[in-house]
């Protein structure tokens, strides 16, 4: 059976039209499921019964099913969800001023193994098909009963590891006649897979660009990326250049600062050096805690003064807000599994 968060306006036409059923259909099943957030076929009322017989007999409705689910004492939720295979990933659901943002999972684990990140400890399983993607903010969605504003592609595994699944989410989550969540309210992140960063600016969409930077040495990075080694520094501000280039769009780069590794005046200095004159900004990232790394955090005085540095140099820099610290919740702390401690 094929999951229906799977796909997209255009093969639900082609499945229609094949079954010599108009082609109108498409959009009154994308508006119950994306518009009203029905989650069975029965529930389609405007559909003849003979056409909710076809979609069932062809199509599952993926919903994933909740194994646990944290409150921060900020507000923060982090969701456990089983896949149909019985693989877990974590989807987090974040509060802000503008409304609510969630973070979604791209992979089951992940092969790119940077030193710090807790997703990459558990080794990879699979990839997410872009239904799966979906599924994340539709489980979300109806779990919760909150209207999602944004989508960061953030959360376990490597988006551009699993470029084309992503895309056809973006397809699916991006279109008017679904959830429509416009290009600018996405954001996805990558450690730095060069050819698809070419790749990306070429198709010239909307979404937010991040880059996971953390340093700007190609060897203390390859020694905590190891990403690095395959695509040093030098070639992941080219092809960053050239996506701005095309796209004319602002890139962020996301520097986690870890004590005693990155994070001194030299290290502040080099970041300038490396940004001037790019069309970017900042993203000061305090490092988290893991289970099994040994990082030091740093203290805010030192963040601030870190941040001084690049705003003297010219740079446009935002401290990230920690969420869900106490729940295992923020940046790098997501997991396939049900640990929770740290
Ligand atoms: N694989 C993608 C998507 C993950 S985004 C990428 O690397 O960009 C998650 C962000 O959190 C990345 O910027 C990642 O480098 C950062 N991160 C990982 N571990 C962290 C930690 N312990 N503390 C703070 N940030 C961390």
């Amino acid at each position: 059976m094929k999951d229906i968060y799977n796909v997209t306006y255009e093969q639900l036409n082609t499945f229609f039209t094949e079954n010599g059923i108009s082609k109108f259909k498409t959009k009154q099943v994308y508006d119950w499921l994306y518009k009203k957030g029905v989650t069975s076929f029965e529930k389609m009322t405007n559909l003849s019964k003979s056409d909710r017989e076809l979609l069932k007999k062809e199509y599952t409705i993926g919903l994933l099913s909740l194994k646990n689910q944290l409150t921060s004492n900020d507000g923060t939720n982090k969701f456990l969800f089983e896949l149909d295979d019985h693989q877990l990933i974590e989807t987090v659901l974040m509060e802000y001023k503008y409304g609510l943002s969630i973070c979604i999972s791209s992979q089951v684990g992940c092969k790119m193994g940077c030193d710090f990140c807790a997703s990459a400890k558990a080794g990879f399983a699979r990839d997410l098909t872009a239904g799966e993607m979906i599924a994340q903010i539709m489980t979300v969605n109806k779990v919760t009963n909150q209207q999602i504003d944004r989508v960061v592609v953030m959360g376990i595994g490597e988006p551009f590891d699993n470029f084309d699944n992503f895309i056809k989410f973006i397809a699916i989550v991006n279109d008017h006649r679904g959830l429509m969540i416009g290009g600018r309210k996405l954001t996805v992140s990558t450690c730095g897979i060069v050819p698809k960063i070419y790749q990306f600016a070429d198709l010239h969409l909307q979404v937010n660009l991040s880059i996971s930077l953390h340093e700007v040495a190609d060897d203390i990075r390859s020694s905590i990326m190891p990403i690095n080694k395959k695509y040093p520094i030098n070639e992941l501000i080219e092809s960053c250049k050239y996506y701005i280039e095309k796209t004319n769009r602002r890139i962020s780069f996301e520097y986690a600062l870890i004590g005693g590794l990155n994070d001194d005046e030299t290290h502040a200095l080099a970041l300038s050096k490396l940004l001037k004159d790019m069309l970017c900004y900042v993203n000061v990232i305090p490092i988290n805690k893991i289970q099994g790394g040994n990082y030091n955090l740093r203290k805010i005085e030192n963040i601030e003064k870190f941040c001084g540095i690049l705003r003297e140099n010219g740079l446009m820099v935002t401290v990230r807000r920690e969420l869900g610290n106490d729940i295992n919740a923020s940046c790098g702390q997501l997991r396939r599994s049900q640990i929770n401690e740290v």
